[in-house]
Formats: structure tokens, sequence, C-alpha cells
């Protein structure tokens, strides 16, 4: 039996995984969510001696059951080879109280690589599946890790054109370095005059245009998303998960069968997403610890079951996590509402309209599941410090929002369960952060904090940014939010 996914918001809208990878969003607005689960039968005692890819091969074999074991064996060792830079592909580093999960030893140095690195194999095999003749184009809105992570996967992948809208002022400069020198024919790059949630609503709204739409057919593209919103994203997401825990079992952390906790840095909530799906094909996950930064609109939701986004935007030092509207908690939404597409609708509606829902009544087993706080930029500085301090490792922001929420949690709760932290980020893209909270000091440049995160943690200096000093600025585009379809059509040729 296929595995069926269906659109958040409409229940007439079901499609296999290959289809619901090759479109990306639902046409109706809504996200495809698989609305059973595969069974799987996760034995650690043989898990435990299994490769990075030979669990990729039994989740993404489970979850995308429409495609061959010969095809998700392509995909899989495609994207999981030397781009990584890591045999491991994803180490687990065991800390002071603590395990950091090492989610960035790929292409970009964030954990956006372990799907972005998979999804354009998934897509192009799914397109030849169905015979599909159009070239498919990647619209995407990035807080500044998924327009390189989805660059660098599709970059000269032929019968592919790719996309990217940032916020302006809302990266890095590394981060911004990162995508403005990606080379290939197929990319381009748009900084908006806006912020994130800008990017990503004026990107819904284009998938959601019906006129848009036609106008693309006549040119034989199609759009479909490298966002978290596609379900190629969130699937091979899992897998880190499971891999993670049987390397706990293996190094003799953990004995198989023990609850472990994850604490996850959430922007868009698809990272934290795929770690729920791993506890529900059976993985012993305890508590899924949702961690924000300053923009704490989940922590809320968590508290009180209201989304309320009408607050102000904060720019963080964790800029990826700087969202308000969380496009993946749809998908938890509906299974919190046991997968109601109607009810769905209308809180989605609600959200648009008024800024807000509530989710009412809920499925109370699985929302205690999850639990919530925030980190300031003090906490978060003060956590990178502590954690150099205690181990002489250096986290990035974003893994400091973690742990630092981790560490609040701890303290609350006594909680003895171990926990490992998605570590999302390599301190190397955040260096000014990095250095400035470990020493003190203020007002370095990118590029001298570089060389200094070098001294201070002993690791070498990452491929993704060796050269970005000097590399050539390719695109130089900026555009009000509100002329964002405009610089697709001018692009495209529409
Ligand atoms: C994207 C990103 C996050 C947030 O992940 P979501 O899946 O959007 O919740 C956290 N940290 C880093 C470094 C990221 O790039």
């Amino acid at each position: 039996m296929t595995l069926v996914y269906q659109s958040t918001r409409d229940a007439n809208n079901r499609v296999t995984a290959s289809q619901a990878i090759l479109q990306g969003l639902a046409t109706d607005g809504g996200l495809f969510t698989p609305l059973t689960y595969p069974h799987l039968t996760l034995d650690f005692d043989r898990l435990k001696d299994l490769s990075y890819q030979e669990v990729a091969k039994l989740i993404l074999g489970a979850f995308l059951d429409d495609f061959t074991a010969e095809e998700l064996d392509y995909c899989i060792n495609n994207a999981y080879d030397s781009k990584f830079d890591d045999a491991r592909i994803a180490p687990l580093v065991k800390l002071d109280g603590q395990y950091n999960l090492e989610l960035f030893h790929g292409s970009t140095i964030a954990f956006k690589d372990m799907a972005l690195s998979i999804l354009p194999y998934l897509m192009t095999t799914a397109a030849k599946k169905h015979g599909l003749e159009n070239k498919i184009v990647i619209l995407t809105a990035t807080s500044g890790d998924t327009g390189k992570a989805a660059m660098a996967g599709f970059a000269d992948v032929p019968g592919t054109e790719i996309i990217v809208f940032y916020p302006k002022d809302g990266v890095s400069k590394v981060q911004e370095l990162q995508m403005t020198t990606q080379t290939g024919d197929n990319t381009h790059v748009v900084a908006i005059d806006g912020n994130f949630d800008d990017a990503q609503t004026n990107v819904k709204e284009m998938f959601n245009d019906e006129a848009l739409r036609a106008k693309l057919a006549d040119k034989q593209l199609q759009f479909s998303s490298a966002n978290s919103m596609n379900i190629g994203r969130l699937v091979p997401q899992i897998v880190y998960y499971v891999y993670a825990y049987a390397q706990l079992v293996k190094a003799g952390e953990i004995v198989a069968g023990e609850a472990v906790n994850f604490t996850v840095p959430t922007g868009n909530f698809g990272n934290i997403l795929a770690a729920f799906y791993a506890k529900q094909i059976g993985l012993p996950v305890g508590k899924l610890i949702c961690a924000s930064n300053e923009n704490n609109v989940l922590t809320d939701f968590f508290k009180t079951k209201v989304y309320d986004k009408k607050r102000a935007f904060k720019v963080t030092t964790s800029p990826s996590m700087d969202i308000l509207v969380s496009s993946n908690l749809e998908r938890l939404i509906f299974h919190l509402l046991g997968n109601d597409a109607e009810k769905t609708a209308e809180l989605m509606a609600a959200l648009a309209a008024d800024g807000q829902y509530e989710v009412q009544p809920v499925e109370a087993e699985i929302f205690d599941w999850f639990v919530a706080e925030c980190a300031t930029e003090e906490e978060t500085a003060l956590e990178i410090k502590r954690i150099y301090d205690s181990s002489r490792y250096i986290e990035d922001p974003h893994t400091a929002v973690a742990s630092s929420v981790y560490q609040k949690y701890v303290a609350e709760t006594k909680d003895a369960t171990k926990t490992v932290i998605a570590s999302t980020a390599s301190p190397y893209k955040f260096p000014v952060v990095a250095v400035e909270a470990v020493t003190g000091e203020t007002g370095l440049s990118d590029f001298a904090a570089l060389a200094q995160l070098q001294e201070l943690s002993g690791v070498a200096l990452p491929l993704a940014v060796d050269g970005l000093e000097t590399a050539t600025v390719r695109h130089k585009t900026v555009v009000a939010a509100r002329d964002m379809q405009a610089e697709v059509e001018r692009y495209l040729g529409l």
C-alpha cells in the first residue's frame, strides 16, 4: 500500500510521495502531510552498526514508498557523499551534560544541507517517473541558510531554474556572500527590501496564483519549492534523529528503548517536525523541546494554544530563526486537530485575516510531547561562553539558543533524560557573534573573526567560507518586497 500525502487544507487533495515532492506546495495553499505512518521495526542492536546512508535507505524507503529501491539508492548515494567533510555525515559530539548532533558538515555548513543535498535528486527522479517535460522553477524565500543550500544542490542541475529571495538586512555577511557569489547558469539571487516573512508571504502567493501558473505553463515551466514546506525536505530530516539514537546505543550512552529528548532550535518548524515524525514511527523520544530566540511566537503557542503573530519582528544573532509565521506548524496543527483539513484551513484563514488563531480542542497526547522555551540575545551569548569554558567547544548562535533553552528546561524540571541538541550551523557561519561571545571583544569584521575562531576552536576553516572574501559577487539585484513577482516574470521572460 502506498502512503497517502494529503493537503492540510483540502481532504480531496491527495497525492503520493513523488507527486508531493514535485508539487512542493499544494495549490490550495496547504502542505502535503502523511495521513498515516509507515510501520517500521527499529531494532537498534542492528541499526547501531548501519552507516548514515543505510539508515537513510530505511527511512526514505518507508516514507517515500512510490520510489523504487534503486531510485532511492541513486538519490542517497549522490547526496551523502564527499560533499560532506565527515564520513559519518552527522557526527554526535558528547559535551558536558548534553550531546550535540552536528548537522553542519555539508557544503554550506548549516543543517539545510542535510535535506537540500538530496532534494534535487528526489525531484528530478520524480519528474522522470511522471514523464514531466516542464522545466522546474525552484522559488525560495530564505532567512539565510536555505537559499545557499538550495542553490548548492540545484546549481546546473538540468531541467531546473532556481530563484532565491533573501531579506537584504536580515542575514549575516558570510551568509550574504555565500549567496551572492553563487555560480551556475540557472541560479538567480535577489535581495528584498523587507524581512523574511515578507519574502515567504510573497513566494506563497506566487505559488497560489493561478494566472501566474498558467503563464508558466505556456512556457513549459512549473514552480516547485525547496522550502521546508516540501515533504522532500522533511523526510530526509527524520533520518538523523534515528541515526543519532543508534549512535547513542552504539556508544553505550543509552540502552535500546531508553527515551531521549531532542532540543531543536526552531524557525519554520521543519526540523522539529521531523523529530516528531521520528517519534511517530517508534523512535523512543521523551520530550521534543522547541527552542526559540526572541521571536518567541512558538513558545507562546505551546504555552497557550494561541498562535499570535501580531508582534514586532526582531532581528537577532540567530537570523535563521527570525520568523513570525512558522510554515510547518500547519502540519502539526493538522495532526493536533485529528487530521481535519477543513478546520486547519479555517485557522490558517484566521491567521491571514486576523494575525492569530486558537487551536481547540487538541489531541492532548501529541501536544504534550512538546515543551517550548526561548532564549534572549544575552542568554544566547552567555551560553556560547559557558559551553566554551566547560568544553572548549564553540556553538553557533542557533545551536546556543537551543542549548540555553535546554539548560533552563533542566533547571526547571530536573528531567535527567539524556538529551541531544540539534546543532544546526557551524560557528564559521556566524563568526563575529561566536568570537564576541567567547572573548568579549566587539566591532570585529567577519573575516578577522574567522581567523580568530580558528585559533580559539582549533577546528579547520571549512571549504564553504575559505576564499569567500575574494570571491566574485555575481548577484546584485535588490527589489522592493512588492516587486518580487515582477522580478520572477522578468527573469523567466514571462
Ligand atoms: C533553518 C535553520 C533553523 C530553523 O530550522 P526550521 O526547520 O526552520 O525550524 C535553525 N538553525 C539554522 C542554522 C537554520 O539554518
